[in-house]
């Protein structure tokens, strides 16, 4: 943390977190990380991509939506290899998210695991063709696209042969995990809590609680809440465009004891 803090604060590249720490008073002559102020999504929408750059070589730029406002967030190959979207049991995944930088970012994921994806298409009818005939064994996407792809009763892949779900979204209905065991009675399932300007923020508790979904923060992400209770995030890799103290639009509740599960690590849990 305090590595990343100080490579940041005197880094050349950029002035965005240097502009919004310069109030932050100094813990022993650096950044008291306790103290610094948080970002939202405002700052980095008003602040213009190329000057809140810290890396500046190897990019990969994804554009996205909020409130149809466009903004662009960069990746390198090197960090995406660091997120963590859980267990990898499959060999043959179909990619599918409904913006197609999302599907690419995921498709460098597996392949920096060696994993070669089918992506999907915007058409689905192709999409349902083409994951018939590359018999895919395990489908990595958000829920619109999931629920849209095994909903379908067309037969043109076979359903029983997925083996593996891996659901990355900001929100999951309750009733969603349900509906898609119904569809994959013998499919693994893991749903990863993420957003698109910050990569996975916490992978689902296998004992959750169903009402408010629990989850695990990857090791390489410190999540916190703010004082109305929203998530606030830190990635600990530099990234391109660095997550630190982001407050999102995540309502949650940190747990006060260890998880049932047995793991050691904190756990929150998703408010409505
Ligand atoms: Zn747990």
């Amino acid at each position: 943390m305090r590595q990343l803090i100080q490579t940041i604060s005197n880094s050349r590249e950029s002035n965005f977190y240097k502009n919004i720490w310069k109030n932050t008073p100094l813990k022993n002559g650096v950044i008291d990380f306790e103290n610094t102020s948080t970002i939202e999504i405002g700052d980095i929408i008003k602040y213009k991509f190329n000057k809140r750059l810290y890396v500046k070589n190897g990019l990969f730029v994804k554009i996205i939506y909020h409130n149809n406002i466009p903004f662009l967030i960069a990746r390198t190959k090197r960090d995406i290899s660091k997120d963590n979207y859980g267990e990898i049991n499959y060999e043959r995944p179909l990619v599918f998210f409904e913006s197609s930088h999302e599907s690419i970012e995921k498709a460098l994921w597996l392949y920096n695991k060696n994993i070669l994806p089918l992506m999907a298409e915007d058409n689905i009818d192709l999409t349902e063709i083409i994951a018939g005939r590359y018999e895919i064994d395990s489908i990595i996407g958000d829920v619109k696209s999931i629920t849209n792809i095994i909903s379908r009763k067309t037969g043109r892949f076979d359903i029983k042969k997925i083996k593996n779900v891996t659901i990355i979204d900001s929100f999951f209905d309750k009733n969603f995990i349900s509906i898609l065991k119904n569809y994959l009675p013998s499919g693994k399932i893991q749903i990863i809590l993420s957003l698109p300007e910050t990569g996975p923020l916490g992978l689902l508790c296998k004992k959750t609680d169903k009402e408010n979904l629990t989850f695990h923060p990857p090791k390489n992400t410190i999540i916190e809440t703010s004082k109305n209770g929203y998530l606030i995030a830190t990635r600990l890799i530099l990234l391109p465009t660095p997550i630190i103290k982001y407050e999102t639009e995540i309502k949650i509740r940190m747990a006060k004891k260890f998880c049932s599960c047995k793991k050691s690590n904190l756990n929150f849990s998703i408010q409505k």
